[in-house]
């Protein structure tokens, strides 16, 4: 899949990504439809660079529709 990373203090990259897998019972994979930008991704950007990694995935702020049910959470 495509997707936009983290490549260094405000260098953002775009490009081929690893598929997402399901990991945890709360995780879902959905087909994103439209996302935003928010200010944590700002702080992503510069302030909080050092919790990153170059090549880490950005981007929290989405809408789409589920490819693969999550598991109903039992919490
Ligand atoms: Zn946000």
């Amino acid at each position: 899949m495509k997707a936009l990373t983290w490549q260094g203090k405000r260098r953002i990259g775009y490009g081929d990504v690893p598929d997402p897998r399901i990991e945890e019972p709360t995780d879902a994979i959905i087909k994103v439809t439209s996302s935003g930008i928010c200010g944590s991704d700002l702080h992503l950007y510069e302030v909080m660079s050092p919790f990153l990694d170059s090549g880490d995935v950005l981007g929290h702020e989405v809408m789409g529709s589920s490819r693969r049910p999550a598991r109903r959470y039992r919490g």
